[in-house]
C-alpha cells in the first residue's frame, strides 16, 4: 500500500507478525527461531548489519567452529542460515517509532511505516573509544574493545587496558593469564571497579597500574600498534611500548530509538522481566546487547535471541 506522508513523500506501508530490530547475533538467531515457529519474521540488519563482531577479527569462543571463525563470516552464516529458513532479512535503520498502542508502529529510513503486531529489539551496544585520529587509525589492528574477542592474539605480549571499571579490571586479569605484561591506564588515582575486583588485580603479578594518566596518543607502524604515549597529572609525558591497545571505559547500549516507550537502566539498558526478553510493553521484546550490560558475548546474545523468538512465537498464540 502507498499513501501520501505529510513531508510529502511517498509513504510505503506494511503489516508484518514479528518484526526484529538489529541485525547481530541476537537478531540473526531470533530470526532462525522466528522461522522455524512460522512467525514470518522480518529484521532489519541496521547501519552495521552483522553487528560489533564484524569489527573483530577471530572469533574463538563461539562453540561450533573447532578452528574459529572470522567476526564478519560467522555473521554471514548466520544470516544465511536465517534466510535459508525463511526470515526475510533486509537492510534499512528504523528511524523513529510509537509503542503506544498495538499493533506498534516503525518507520524504516523514513519511507516505509510498518504495523508490527510483535516486536524484538535487538540493536546491540557501542564500545566507547576515546576519540583519538590514531586510536581509529589502528582499529582492529592492535586497539580492540574486546579482550575476549582478541586477546589471545596477543600472547606472551606486553598490552595496554584503559578503563578503571569491573570490565577493565577484568579484561585486564583475562588479558594478564595470557600475555606477558599488563599495563591498566587510568586517568584518577582510584580505581571504580568493585572491591572484588580491584583485589583480583592488585594479586595478579604481571598488572602494573598506571594512576593519572591519560593517552595522548596511539603509536604504530604499518603493521600496527607499537605504543602509546600518555600524559600524567603531573605534566609528565612518557611512552609505552605495547603490542595491544585495550579500551574498556564502557559501553553505550543503542537504546536511544525505545527508552521512551520501554523501561530503561540508568545506563539506558533495556530492562527485561526476569530470565525472559519480556518488556515492560506487552508484545515488545529484547535481545543481545541493549538489555545485556553484564556479559555482551557473541554467544550470550545469540541465545537471548532465541528467547526473544519464543517469547514472541507465544505472545503471537495467546494475543
Ligand atoms: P564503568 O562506567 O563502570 O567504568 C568505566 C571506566 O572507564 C572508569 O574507570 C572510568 O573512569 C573510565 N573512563 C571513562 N571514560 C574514560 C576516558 N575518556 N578516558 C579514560 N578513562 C575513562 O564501565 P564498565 O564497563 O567497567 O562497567 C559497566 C557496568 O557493568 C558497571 O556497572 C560494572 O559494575 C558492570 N560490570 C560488572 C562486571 C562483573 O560484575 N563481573 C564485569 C563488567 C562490568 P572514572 O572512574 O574516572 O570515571
Amino acid at each position: 500500500m502507498i499513501c501520501p506522508d505529510v513531508t510529502g513523500l511517498e509513504m510505503t506501508m506494511e503489516k508484518i507478525k514479528c518484526l526484529i530490530v538489529g541485525g547481530g547475533p541476537a537478531g540473526y538467531t531470533a530470526a532462525i527461531y522466528g522461522a522455524r515457529a512460522e512467525i514470518a519474521p522480518v529484521v532489519y540488519e541496521g547501519i552495521q548489519p552483522g553487528g560489533q563482531l564484524t569489527t573483530t577479527t577471530e572469533i574463538e569462543n563461539f562453540p561450533g567452529f573447532e578452528n574459529g571463525i572470522a567476526g564478519a563470516d560467522l555473521m554471514t552464516v548466520m544470516k544465511n542460515q536465517a534466510v535459508r529458513l525463511g526470515a526475510d532479512v533486509r537492510s534499512g535503520a528504523v528511524t523513529s517509532v510509537d509503542l503506544s498502542s498495538r499493533p506498534f508502529k516503525v518507520v524504516v529510513d523514513g519511507t516505509h511505516e510498518i504495523e508490527a503486531e510483535t516486536l524484538i529489539i535487538a540493536t546491540g551496544a557501542t564500545a566507547k573509544y576515546l576519540g583519538l585520529p590514531s586510536e581509529t587509525k589502528f582499529r582492529g589492528m592492535g586497539v580492540s574493545a574486546c579482550a575476549t574477542c582478541d586477546g589471545f592474539f596477543y600472547r606472551k605480549k606486553t598490552v595496554a587496558v584503559v578503563g578503571g571499571g569491573d570490565t577493565a579490571c577484568e579484561e585486564a586479569t583475562y588479558l594478564a593469564g595470557l600475555c606477558k605484561k599488563v599495563y591498566m591506564i587510568v586517568r584518577r588515582d582510584v580505581l571504580r571497579a568493585s572491591e572484588a575486583m580491584q583485589e583480583r588485580v592488585r594479586n595478579t603479578e604481571n598488572i602494573e597500574i598506571l594512576w593519572n594518566c591519560n593517552t595522548q596518543e596511539v603509536l604504530g607502524d604499518q603493521f600496527g600498534v607499537t605504543g602509546a604515549r600518555l600524559l600524567r597529572k603531573d605534566g609528565e609525558v612518557f611512552d609505552i611500548a605495547v603490542d595491544g591497545f585495550f579500551l574498556a571505559i564502557g559501553h553505550h547500549p543503542n537504546s536511544e530509538l525505545f527508552n521512551q516507550w520501554v523501561a530503561v537502566d540508568k545506563e539506558g539498558y533495556i530492562m527485561t522481566d526476569g530470565k525472559t526478553s519480556r518488556t515492560n510493553v506487552e508484545g515488545v521484546f529484547a535481545a543481545g546487547d541493549v538489555q545485556d550490560p553484564q556479559y555482551r558475548q557473541a554467544i550470550t546474545a545469540a541465545a537471548s535471541g532465541c528467547r526473544a523468538a519464543l517469547d514472541a512465537e507465544k505472545f503471537l498464540k495467546m494475543n
